[in-house]
């Protein structure tokens, strides 16, 4: 690992500044307004003007086949979240383009992939259900053959971005009576039909899911990702990417750990709350120990990072709320809000940054089993 500083070249300077330039048009206030109160993660304009400008398509690709260096993929990961980008979607969509990379057939990449990247596609993840997510392979919603495709009936819970994908990464049981990991197969299904209904839910930080019910959805075979009732060899690729557990070059450059991107606006929070804080040296303590424990939290890899990402913020948001007093319970925009809410809503989003993509008990659990070696926790 090389600690030493990074020294931009002109031309990713001007990239930098290119892009920065580039997000300052297209992220506007009234972008950022709009998607704090759709809590939505998503803008449509935003999303297909990076497309159309290659943006998505150098995230996505290798740097051998026209993506991003390196050193431009963590420029590009800093400025997207210093800009506030409404991003979230982005990350399933490129998550679900890989499996469909990996393991669809040539004839559905070629549906697929090229619109992914112009942005015009979006793809979201139907793995959870109704009566639990934290053990996706225990799976309900069916697909059974018919002729020559399938025939999908069950519900999914918190189906984030439904309503604004054109596809969902659908897990299915296609046989009940296999051992569970041997039950599953992979589906990308179309959302913009009557069989499939879109239920909005909000979370408690005012984002926007979906619950999603499939009514005897016929789905040609083609949408197949991955062998039949091998769904669990798809699924794991995917869920490791969400984990943050995939191997890491070792220049130093990439993300350190997932969901860094919260952290960055608690340390925004920081900022604010520091510059208005009493100058007392409880105070001066406390912001002291924030600043590192979130240099401790971003600087923590793999999955030990995404528990300490959540961490951090549950720690840190309320010892802010507690050091401005009562003003800073007000939410972002509401007038006499300290710090302009800033804190009161990294305490509402750490909670659901500790639940979605696996809970930080289930995290703690995969920690002490699989990289602590401690075997299975007993229930
Ligand atoms: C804002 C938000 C967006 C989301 N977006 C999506 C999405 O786009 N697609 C999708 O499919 N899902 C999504 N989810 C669902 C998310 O992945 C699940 O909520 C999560 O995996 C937990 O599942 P559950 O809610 O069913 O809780 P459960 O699995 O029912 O767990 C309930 C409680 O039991 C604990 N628990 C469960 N199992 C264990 C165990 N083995 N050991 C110790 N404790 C355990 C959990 O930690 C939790 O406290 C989203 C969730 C949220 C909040």
């Amino acid at each position: 690992m090389d600690f030493s500083t990074v020294t931009l070249s002109d031309e990713d300077r001007a990239f930098r500044d290119e892009l920065r330039a580039f997000l300052r048009e297209i992220v506007t206030d009234e972008v950022i307004r709009r998607d704090r109160q759709s809590g939505e993660n998503f803008d449509e304009g935003v999303h297909l003007a990076l497309g159309k400008a290659g943006y998505l398509a150098a995230d996505f690709k290798p740097e051998g086949e026209g993506g991003f260096s390196p050193i431009r993929k963590r420029i590009w990961d800093l400025e997207i979240g210093r800009a506030h980008t409404p991003w979230f979607h982005w990350g399933t969509t490129a998550m679900v383009a890989r499996a469909v990379q990996q393991f669809g057939s040539t004839e559905l990449q070629d549906e697929v992939l090229p619109r992914v990247l112009s942005g015009e596609y979006r793809l979201c993840l139907g793995y959870t259900e109704p009566e639990g997510g934290s053990d996706v392979a225990t799976c309900k919603t069916r697909a059974v053959r018919d002729g020559d495709g399938w025939i999908i009936n069950g519900s999914k819970m918190f189906t984030s971005n439904a309503q604004n994908a054109a596809y969902v990464f659908l897990i299915t049981n296609t046989d009940p009576a296999a051992p569970k990991h041997q039950s599953l197969t992979m589906f990308l299904v179309l959302l913009d039909r009557p069989d499939v209904e879109i239920q909005p839910l909000r979370t408690v930080d005012g984002d926007r899911t979906n619950i999603t019910y499939y009514s005897d959805v016929r789905v040609e075979d083609r949408y197949r990702i991955g062998e039949v009732n091998g769904g669990w060899t798809v699924l794991r690729e995917a869920l490791n990417d969400e984990h943050g557990t995939v191997e890491r070059g070792d220049d130093g450059l990439q993300k350190i750990a997932t969901m860094s991107e919260h952290v960055t606006l608690l340390a925004e929070a920081v900022d604010k709350v520091a510059a208005l804080a009493p100058d007392e040296e409880s105070v001066r303590f406390r912001l002291g120990r924030a600043i590192a424990r979130m240099e401790a939290a971003m600087s923590t890899p793999d999955m030990f990072g995404r528990v300490a990402n959540a961490q951090v913020m549950r720690e840190v948001s309320p010892d802010l709320m507690d050091i401005l007093g009562t003003a800073s319970s007000l939410p972002v925009d509401e007038k006499g809000a300290a710090a302009a809410g800033a804190a009161e809503y990294i305490f509402r989003l750490a909670g659901p940054t500790g639940i979605y993509g696996g809970t930080l008990e289930v995290f703690r659990n995969m920690i002490a089993q699989h990289a602590l070696g401690l075997g299975r926790p007993r229930t």
